[in-house]
């Protein structure tokens, strides 16, 4: 038989006393509770009262259920008259484990919010049966809209990335993040990409803490590097985002072998031009991850297209050199090797990617320094990537940058 005292340890809720338990319908259960604190302190001069003046309203609150029980807390408050003030004030006490106006316990407002991650709205008001309405307000009391400066001491490194929130390239949100402590934290989401936003955004970034960027990861968009460079000056190193860039060069890579794709398809008998299937997805994996087989074919269509594999070769021998432990000097020297080897091999198809790489050479050798000083890049990168799934379609921008704040700290908030 379980106790009044175990049972008390499993609703978890101190300074309570059980006084009964009411059954209602089939699924549901409530629990009248009264205070075992006594006093409080006045809402007008704050100083400690003892002098009882009843009970208040009956509240009624949901808190976890128990086996499977939708389950309410009952209580009618204290209530402590103040004999210091004027007209002898009134207040009601407050005990901690629920937030006054809320119809829920702390517990259960937690787990909402636990629930809420890599969930929607709609997922989570399903599974607890609980209104849309009523978890926005949880969301709304748990995670500020905006970011509190007051709380960060330091900005080291800054990221900005964008999310397109609809289909068609329209409707981008950018998303300013930055690893605040080693933990990645939002620092805004801005409902456009052009540079005078972000220009605003990052002026609104209080003085004593744009002193301490030392670094802005984007990806190559203009208006992100001149806004950054505008406001943060030339102390801070500004660096591409090596996803973006690779996805650049990779981008040359396909778009050639589409072109020699439709050559073989003419030239090659049908046989030959079968015996190429997949090459897609093989070209697009990396070399290492192929199976034997997958190399056989890539080969065949290499022996088909040698100009196919120079590109190939080139692209995946920038991504060694992005990938190696180099100082922005080594890096910057490598790649413009490769950029002299590119010239040599008579392709044309990295042509307008070399124009980008010559014209940001300090924002993407400026990587090799980022990375070594912070591991901001890449797990933010992947985060975003995850990110931006679940981002699609939201266009309250209050509800976005929840959702941001959330996935990204969700965790973290309930380790
Ligand atoms: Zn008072």
């Amino acid at each position: 038989m379980i106790s009044n005292e175990q049972f008390k340890i499993l609703l978890g809720l101190p300074d309570i006393e059980i006084e009964r338990i009411e059954f209602e319908g089939k699924n549901t259960v409530n629990i009248f509770v009264a205070s075992t604190k006594d006093g409080g302190h006045c809402h007008r001069c704050g100083k400690p009262i003892d002098n009882c003046y009843g009970v208040g309203q009956e509240i009624r609150l949901r808190h976890l259920p128990i086996f499977g029980y939708k389950t309410y807390i009952v209580i009618r408050p204290k209530r402590y008259q103040c004999q210091t003030c004027d007209q002898e004030p009134t207040t009601t006490q407050q005990l901690d484990w629920y937030t006054p106006k809320s119809p829920f316990t702390k517990a259960f407002e937690r787990e909402v919010m636990r629930s809420l991650i890599n969930s929607t709205i709609q997922d989570v008001s399903h599974k607890l049966d609980l209104g849309p309405d009523a978890i926005e307000g949880i969301l709304d009391r748990t995670v500020d809209a905006a970011v509190d400066w007051k709380k960060i001491q330091s900005i080291k490194v800054i990221g900005i990335d964008e999310i397109a929130l609809k289909k068609g390239h329209r409707d981008f949100v950018t998303i300013i993040s930055s690893y605040v402590e080693d933990e990645l934290i939002v620092l805004g989401i801005l409902v456009n990409r052009t540079k005078a936003i972000v220009l605003e955004f990052f002026r609104s970034i209080p003085k004593r803490l744009r002193k301490t960027v030392e670094f802005v990861c984007s990806d190559l968009y203009q208006g992100f590097i001149g806004a950054a460079k505008a406001v943060f000056g030339k102390r801070v190193a500004v660096c591409a985002d090596r996803f973006h860039v690779a996805k650049l060069y990779r981008e040359a890579l396909e778009v050639l072998r589409k072109k020699e794709m439709r050559r073989l398809q003419k030239e090659l008998s049908k046989l030959n031009y079968n015996s190429l299937e997949n090459v897609l997805w093989i070209v697009r994996k990396p070399f290492d991850e192929l199976t034997a087989d997958e190399r056989r074919i890539l080969n065949r269509l290499f022996d088909f297209s040698p100009k196919l594999r120079q590109a190939y070769e080139l692209c995946n021998s920038l991504t060694s050199i992005l990938n190696a432990p180099l100082s922005k000097g080594q890096g910057k020297r490598k790649i413009k090797g490769w950029i002299q080897r590119v010239i040599n091999s008579k392709l044309t198809c990295f042509n307008r990617f070399l124009k980008t790489l010559e014209g940001h050479m300090e924002e993407i050798t400026n990587y090799f320094i980022g990375r070594k000083n912070s591991g901001f890049v890449e797990g933010l990168n992947n985060k975003i990537k995850v990110l931006k799934r679940r981002c699609y379609g939201i266009t309250n921008h209050r509800r976005l940058f929840q959702r941001v704040y959330l996935d990204l700290h969700g965790y973290a908030m309930f380790a």
